[in-house]
């Protein structure tokens, strides 16, 4: 991924934009009205065991440090690595606790304890919108995460609920392209400023020393400039 020129990527990504804009919502509200899906409050779905990391928009950010500054962490699997081994990730993510499934945070007794201030993926989830590769590689749009791996299915949805909550997935999935995009012009010119360049064998190496419990220094995306942090393995 890394070795994709910073330029190509932003190109990708902003064609992304402009075909998740063009999707139309009636089509994902009538998927998501055919699917049906329910929360069976199994809280699965929010454990990195189940789901990997809880990314945040920075709006979500903002939030999460108002009710806790310790809840979240820099997001896992930076883009880039320069040449002097410092990280570079696009935004934040929940932190998870330590336990076997790596739950999130906020999880307690298996019921959110933030329920009503949860964050946006919190609220779009399952669904989603972008293009990701199925079981046999085949790339095309997804609109459900984790389909018949949790919950109920085929339950009876309004048309208003639908409605409601394909625009609520398309403006989340927007956001996140738009905070990658930011995230990515930055990149391109910070380090052009400073004559930095991503290695990828250093950001292997440097990767390895952290899985085996070396600090790593990784450099946070956030409201349009970056945040340092000095990162251990869990
Ligand atoms: S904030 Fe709440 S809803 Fe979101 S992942 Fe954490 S426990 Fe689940």
């Amino acid at each position: 991924m890394s070795l994709i020129p910073i330029p190509s990527r932003i190109a990708a990504a902003e064609h992304e934009l402009s075909d998740l804009l063009a999707y139309p919502q009636e089509q994902l509200a009538a998927i998501i009205k055919e699917v049906g899906f329910h929360c069976d409050l199994c809280s699965r779905c929010c454990t990195r065991a189940f789901n990997g990391h809880v990314f945040l928009l920075d709006c979500d950010t903002d939030r999460a440090r108002e009710i806790d500054p310790e809840s979240v962490e820099p997001a896992p699997y930076p883009e880039f690595c320069d040449q002097k081994g410092t990280f570079y990730v696009s935004g934040y993510a929940l932190r998870a606790k330590d336990d076997d499934c790596r739950s999130c945070y906020f999880l307690e007794n298996n019921r959110c304890r933030i329920y009503d201030q949860r964050f946006s993926i919190c609220r779009v989830y399952p669904y989603m919108l972008h293009r990701e590769p199925d079981e046999q590689g085949k790339i095309d749009w997804r609109q459900i995460s984790g389909l018949d791996q949790h919950g109920e299915y085929h339950t009876e949805m309004t048309a208003d609920i639908c409605q409601d909550a394909a625009r609520e997935t398309q403006e989340y999935e927007v956001a996140c392209i738009r905070q990658e995009i930011s995230f990515l012009e930055y990149i391109l010119d910070y380090f052009s400023k400073n004559r930095l360049r991503h290695v990828q064998k250093i950001y292997d190496d440097r990767m390895r020393a952290f899985a085996r419990g070396e600090e790593i220094r990784v450099m946070v995306f956030y409201q349009g400039r970056l945040e340092e942090h000095r990162v251990r393995s869990p």
